[in-house]
């Protein structure tokens, strides 16, 4: 027992302004967590999201636990005490099914340091009915989920609503068969994947497809939900918490989905239509946290398009609130929104070009112009924002050496328009990151930009800004991104080599194990795929079919090059 460990717990939730907890009793336990820390996972709505369904629904009680600080992880390790949840302090392996929110691929080590943690076989077949089910959920089941496969029982593809309440049916159904018949019975339900139930077959080096045991689904379909039921579920924060990214922050979904399909991005072809939250539903949420006085970060892809964007910028100032949006667009962005930014306080924005080359900004399909980015820009200034953080992207597909220089361009244009606009004082900075090829988007063929590469890239445009006053450029560091692309891309075979990484996840450690295990990034990563190739996510259902995609990414080459080759 570790009285420190259970102290922290009770303070973190003395600290918490809950609008939900746990309800005592209960038939169903579930333990839900976040493959981060406290502070990385509350400030994922997500999570919340699937927390406030689950305590929801009768019988079921749903307690959190996170990947724990370095000081805590010493504790856990020092007294030998397995994993436990925030709520109740009990540890994990009591609880009827884990279930785990993972959002990012660089995240999969923390999902199997966290199995350890909890004292459970990492490897899915060395458990049986004594155990827990382990699910995971998220974003990364939409793309490609199979370097976990080997660890995880159940992924739950899809958005959660309506999936997460058909699984507490189906487990309280098959809670007293044996394991393999729990999971083929799972396997029935649309958006669960139960991994274990197929072979990967190989041909050399060369991924084949999966082999589907008799019973369990050839296709894994997509859970989603219609524009009505997005339109009453609560998708806003349950919990407030100051130990998070944007503090004491009431987060709430504005939108799901979005209209404008960047080639790069995997949002537009992830959910298949955009849906949006009436202004009123919105409101109502609001008052239910007014008292607290928290501040409100409204998440949507594209917010500047939501239909009642100037009524509810207007209703957050009349109430004063402190109002942060997760995402602007240039050509997009009505006085409404910045007006509310600075009345709330608020000093900065961010506005991504994503490339400072127009031709390329066009062939990856965001849709705006230079004039546009400055018009936008200089409007932000002069309404009162002193920061602009700038995002782009470097490896970006069709991309050429001088790409950067015509990002070193807009750079100093846009802050040229800062001085002129009164806003010297002030800083840009620039958000420097390496392109990542994602699965099920029309770029899921293309190699990524080798290290190399991006490296001359990325410092060819922090050489050349260095030099000019005001602009600061953050880079991403490109390793950390090879190595989000290989867990983006990689078939199961991958799971081998988290498991030698997992504990010291550094690039030396993975190139050492990539090695052992005979896998190479230039297979993985840095080639050409084939159209005709079984990608490790083929199984996966696509919201796009693949000839439109395959279509699609050949417009985005002619558009850069400016061929007519007919489509
Ligand atoms: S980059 Fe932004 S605007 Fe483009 S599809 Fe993604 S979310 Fe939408």
């Amino acid at each position: 027992m570790s009285w420190k460990l259970i102290a922290r717990a009770e303070q973190r939730l003395a600290q918490e302004i809950a609008l939900l907890r746990p309800p005592h009793g209960g038939d169903l336990r579930i333990a839900l967590g976040y493959p981060n820390t406290y502070h990385v996972g509350m400030s994922n709505l997500g999570l919340q999201v699937v927390y406030g369904i689950l305590n929801q629904t009768p019988g079921v009680s749903c307690e959190r636990f996170f990947l724990p600080d370095p000081d805590e992880l010493e504790e856990y390790e020092r007294h030998g005490r397995h994993l436990f949840t925030l709520e109740s302090q009990q540890p994990l392996e009591q609880f009827d099914l884990i279930a785990l929110s993972c959002s990012y691929e660089n995240d999969y080590c923390n999902v199997l340091r966290i199995l350890e943690l909890a004292g459970l076989p990492l490897l899915s077949c060395d458990r049986t009915e004594q155990h827990p089910l382990v699910l995971v959920g998220g974003a990364i089941t939409l793309l490609n989920p199979e370097p976990l496969a080997d660890f995880v029982d159940i992924f739950g593809v899809g958005e959660a609503e309506g999936l997460v309440e058909e699984l507490v049916v189906h487990m309280r159904r098959l809670r007293d068969l044996p394991r393999p018949e729990q999971l083929m019975g799972l396997a029935q339900v649309p958006g669960l994947y139960v991994p274990s139930l197929y072979t990967p077959n190989y041909e050399g080096e060369r991924f084949v497809g999966l082999q589907p045991l008799p019973g369990a689904p050839a296709t894994i379909a997509k859970n989603y939900i219609s524009r009505d039921q997005f339109e009453e579920i609560n998708s806003s924060s349950w919990i407030l918490s100051e130990d998070t990214e944007f503090g004491k922050t009431f987060l709430m979904e504005v939108s799901r989905g979005c209209p404008y399909i960047c080639r790069f991005c995997t949002v537009g072809f992830s959910y298949p239509k955009v849906r949006w939250k009436p202004l009123e539903r919105l409101w109502e949420d609001i008052a239910t946290v007014k008292q607290h006085q928290p501040r409100v970060g409204l998440i949507s892809a594209t917010v500047g398009n939501h239909p009642e964007i100037e009524a509810l910028c207007e209703r957050l100032m009349q109430e004063d609130l402190s109002v942060s949006f997760s995402s602007l667009r240039a050509d997009k962005l009505p006085d409404a929104i910045l007006e509310t930014l600075v009345r709330g306080g608020s000093k900065s924005m961010t506005l991504a070009p994503e490339t400072g080359s127009e031709e390329l900004r066009k062939s990856i399909n965001k849709r705006f112009s230079d004039e546009q980015y400055f018009e936008a820009a200089e409007r932000a200034f002069r309404k009162g924002i002193k920061n602009l953080k700038m995002y782009s992207m470097v490896g970006l597909p069709n991309e050429l050496d001088e790409d950067m220089d015509a990002l070193v361009k807009l750079v100093e244009a846009t802050r040229r328009i800062q001085v002129s606009s009164g806003r010297g004082g002030g800083r840009i900075t620039l958000g420097l990151g390496l392109f990542v090829p994602k699965p099920l988007t029309p770029y899921q063929w293309n190699p990524m930009v080798t290290l190399k590469l991006a490296e001359k890239r990325m410092q060819r445009v922090s050489a050349k800004l260095a030099r000019v006053g005001g602009v600061k450029v953050n880079p991403e560091v490109p390793k950390t991104a090879i190595l989000e692309g290989l867990q983006a891309r990689a078939d199961r075979r991958l799971g081998r080599v988290l498991l030698k990484v997992y504990h010291k996840p550094s690039y030396k450690n993975w190139q050492r194990a990539l090695a052992e295990e005979g896998i190479s990034l230039d297979y993985e990563l840095y080639r050409q795929r084939d159209p005709d190739e079984v990608l490790p996510w083929s199984h996966i259902a696509s919201s796009w079919p693949k000839e439109r995609l395959l279509r699609d990414s050949e417009r985005a080459r002619q558009q850069r090059f400016k061929e007519t080759v007919p489509l």
